[in-house]
């Protein structure tokens, strides 16, 4: 890529790369140089073409496509987990796991809300999850601590919370955004955020969800 005789500058951009911040003591600050993806050291035919004419590449990183690389404090979330620090939620959703035959098997229906919700307090507290969330659990016996740590709703708060407190420091979106810690107290440790219904069926039921019941 060195080799390319092209003006880098094309590749620099202010406001669209951040430095991580460690602390709220740390400056806001963009990356020095080219924006350019971790160990990139090529460029295709169509982006070249547009550098050697002098122009930024539209789907370069340098033309606000920048987002950084992930830290550990946003990877690895379960399903509910990133629903507890989303800050902006455009629909609703009903889950239902059925258990059967030591099979879970989770169905996700959801619907579009007609305006969307913005918010600024995370996370969400129990009453706004389930404005936004039902979750209903079928099976024969009532779902225990295992049963839950497989189904999508498991919730970690210390998870929640890391990467809430990374957000606030490092995306602008959350910078003014309020973390509470009385609806971070009352997500549980590791564990299921809200009540869960759970509607009992019958040993070897036969109206079970014909997916939990399946022996492949
Ligand atoms: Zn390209």
């Amino acid at each position: 890529m060195t080799a390319l005789d092209v003006d880098w500058s094309l590749l620099q951009a202010k406001d669209v790369t951040r430095k991580e911040r460690l602390s709220s003591d740390d400056p806001v600050s963009e990356l020095d140089g080219p924006v350019l993806a971790k160990g990139c050291d090529q460029v295709c035919t169509e982006c070249e073409a547009k550098l050697v004419t002098g122009a930024t590449p539209t789907h370069s990183l340098a033309n606000n496509l920048w987002i950084g690389e992930l830290p550990w404090q946003l990877k690895g979330h379960t399903w509910a987990e990133k629903m507890m620090i989303a800050k902006v939620r455009h629909n609703r959703c009903v889950v239902r796991v059925a258990s059967g035959r030591g099979k879970l098997v989770a169905n996700a229906i959801m619907f579009a809300t007609p305006i969307r919700k913005v918010y600024n307090v995370l996370p969400l507290s129990c009453d706004e999850l389930s404005e936004v969330l039902a979750f209903v659990f079928l099976g024969s016996a009532k779902p225990t601590g295992e049963d839950f740590v497989r189904t999508p709703m498991f919730v970690r708060r210390q998870r929640v919370k890391d990467a809430l407190d990374w957000l606030k420091l490092n995306h602008r979106d959350y910078h003014t955004l309020e973390t509470s810690d009385a609806n971070l107290i009352d997500l549980p440790e590791e564990g299921i955020p809200c009540g869960v219904e759970w509607k009992k069926t019958e040993e070897g039921e036969s109206n079970l969800v014909p997916e939990a019941m399946s022996v492949d």
